[in-house]
């Protein structure tokens, strides 16, 4: 274990002192010798057509290039979705027998200010030719770096192949008891059991900084694809609590602040290196010695099903009918707490009801079909809105339904299956939803939408017993008018005289002349959602009509 000792200089700045430089982490936040002046890329290179400039008089000869490995060819390459790790996203912690074994052209690894990227792709597009770039294969290579391309923003160039950070130096502290009682920077090895060692993703781990007036807790995750989801926090009188959630596992810092802090913090992720940021903001501007004390499973790291689920209680801010049964509950979180619910995943309300605390799955909306094309009227990083559907006989609804402007609610942290990648390079999007069936169709309806280039339809099939049953009928069609690629479908079950559309329940007709797919190699998924029945027989007609596993997903609780 290694123990970060920070002291604060005049200017409130953190000074490292038994630590390598601060990581590189935005690209545009190089930290050369001429910091603040622009990056630029070697620019006395072909770089593909770009403006020449005078280079820098310590730089050194540039070799040529063969056809095709152009600056340019490089920026395609890296877009392209190649994993060029090898590691498929994995970041890792590289020790130093580990990087001295990766020191050929096909297995090259360099580090630099303390992060491991592996070189092999980057090889034949190295300005400076192979041979300069193999002087440091396997090693660090931060002072032939700073020799020759102080200036280059080598994060940006490189980001896709971060292999991961450097290990730090196992140093046992003289007292490990007494330095697990008192948090005062890297904690000892979170605690992971074997099987995850061997197979799940690597364990997370947690350092803190300060200033004057802030506190900076830092979790690295070792993983790219974490989002600002990944993380819920919650703070609430001394005790603070983050959790980030890495593929099926949970990862939790849990402490009883030494002093206090304010209300606001900000959450910032640095996605190509996996890192999140917690800024808090000191009451007093004193220099804390320690950040905490821990609390129930802090550092810990385990599968997600081995956790509790963690509830805040938030406050019903307004209710509103959407049909006869069905209302839009918007509950507002607490203060001091950062909470995302990721697209297609569910939370638990809890509520006591006669004297028992009682618990029903729900699944998270937008405030309306088209908040990703206005200006929300609430932010939406504090306001949960839920589409629920109150059933006169139903144990959990009528309660909620009682609930008064003011009351509070449990929320917990979200839940669920669906996994947002699901929707990368999608070209038909099928959605079949049943009732409140349709509650995660509106997320992943509005993602697809706004962030998937590659789509081209989305349709949804919505099965309802009445006209009156149809939540969000007109939003639907607007959206339908306004954006091409949207198509909707009512079908209703118990339909009056006039009704002229669709009617029936779900059926291998129906769904053939439905899903229509546009070519036997376009990426198609379907997500079907409804009652338990509904969604079964559902399953086995789209397998009886030759959907892969991978094409269907149904959301259950
Ligand atoms: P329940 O007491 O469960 O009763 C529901 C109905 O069934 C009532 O009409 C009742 O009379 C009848 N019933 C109950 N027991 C019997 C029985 N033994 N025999 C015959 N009939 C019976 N719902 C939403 O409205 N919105 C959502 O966003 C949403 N998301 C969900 C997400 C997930 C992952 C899951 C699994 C469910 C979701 N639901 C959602 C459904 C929700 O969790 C509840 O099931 C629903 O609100 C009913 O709860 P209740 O306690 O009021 O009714
Ligand atoms: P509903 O009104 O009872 O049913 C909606 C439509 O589905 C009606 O046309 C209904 O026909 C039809 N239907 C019902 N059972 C069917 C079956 N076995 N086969 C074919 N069609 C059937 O629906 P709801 O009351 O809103 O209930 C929605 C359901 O979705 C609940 O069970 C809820 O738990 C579930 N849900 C799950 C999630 C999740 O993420 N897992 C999210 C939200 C909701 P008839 O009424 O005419 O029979």
């Amino acid at each position: 274990m290694e123990i970060a000792k920070r002291t604060e200089n005049g200017s409130g700045q953190c000074v490292h002192l038994c630590r390598p430089p601060p990581a590189p982490d935005l690209p545009m936040q190089h930290r050369g010798a001429d910091s603040g002046s622009a990056v630029f890329w070697r620019p006395w290179i072909d770089d593909g057509g770009e403006k020449e400039q005078e280079a820098p008089h310590n730089a050194v000869e540039a070799v040529p290039l063969k056809q095709g490995r152009s600056l340019m060819d490089w920026i395609r390459l890296t877009k392209s979705g190649k994993d060029l790790t090898g590691l498929k996203g994995r970041l890792i912690e590289v020790t130093e027998e580990e990087l001295k074994k990766h020191n050929k052209k096909d297995d090259c690894w360099i580090c630099i200010r303390g992060f491991v990227y592996n070189v092999s792709p980057y090889m034949e597009y190295h300005p400076g030719g192979e041979d300069e770039l193999m002087r440091a294969a396997g090693s660090d290579g931060t002072d032939l770096f700073d020799q020759v391309h102080r200036w280059v923003n080598y994060e940006s160039m490189l980001k896709e192949c971060l292999v991961g950070r450097m290990a730090m130096k196992p140093a046992l502290p003289k007292d490990y008891h007494e330095e697990k009682k008192v948090l005062n920077g890297m904690l000892p090895q979170s605690q992971v059991t074997d099987t995850l060692a061997k197979e799940g993703p690597s364990s997370p781990s947690y350092d803190w900084f300060q200033t004057d007036s802030l506190v900076t807790i830092v979790i690295y995750t070792k993983q790219k694809d974490i989002n600002l989801d990944s993380v819920i926090v919650d703070h609430r009188d001394d005790s603070f609590r983050a959790e980030t959630v890495i593929k099926d596992y949970s990862y939790l810092v849990h402490v009883a602040l030494s002093h206090e802090i304010q209300e606001d913090f900000s959450v910032l992720v640095v996605e190509n290196v996996g890192k999140i940021e917690i800024v808090l903001k000191k009451k007093e501007n004193t220099s804390w010695k320690c950040l905490g004390h821990p609390q129930e499973n802090h550092n810990s790291f385990i599968p997600k099903k081995d956790t509790g689920l963690f509830y805040r209680k938030c406050q019903l801010v307004s209710k509103e009918d959407v049909t006869h049964d069905t209302k839009l509950f918007c509950l507002m979180l607490p203060p001091s707490t950062h909470l995302e619910v990721p697209v297609g995943q569910h939370v638990y309300l809890r509520l006591p009801i006669t004297g028992t605390e009682i618990v029903k799955p729900y699944t998270p909306v937008c405030d309306s079909l088209f908040s990703e094309f206005k200006e929300p009227v609430l932010p939406n990083n504090i306001y949960i809105y839920f589409l629920i559907k109150i059933y006169p006989a139903g144990f959990f609804t009528p309660e909620l339904d009682q609930l008064q402007i003011g009351d509070y609610v449990s929320v917990s942290n979200p839940e669920g299956n669906f996994i947002i990648s699901q929707l990368q390079e999608l070209e038909d999007l099928f959605l079949l939803a049943a009732g409140t069936g349709f509650t995660p169709m509106v997320k992943v309806l509005n993602y697809a939408l706004t962030n998937i280039p590659s789509l081209r339809k989305v349709k949804l099939m919505f099965f309802n017993k009445t006209e009156d049953d149809i939540i969000w009928r007109s939003q639907l069609e607007k959206l339908a008018f306004k954006d091409k690629r949207f198509e909707v479908e009512f079908v209703l079950s118990a339909p009056t005289s006039e009704w002229s559309g669709k009617q029936g329940y779900i059926s291998p007709a129906l769904l053939s002349e439905f899903l229509k797919r546009r070519s036997d190699t376009s990426k198609v998924l379907i997500c079907l959602c409804g009652p338990t029945p509904f969604t079964e027989q559902g399953m086995k007609m789209l397998h009886d009509l030759n959907f892969s596993k991978d094409e269907i997903h149904s959301f259950t609780a």
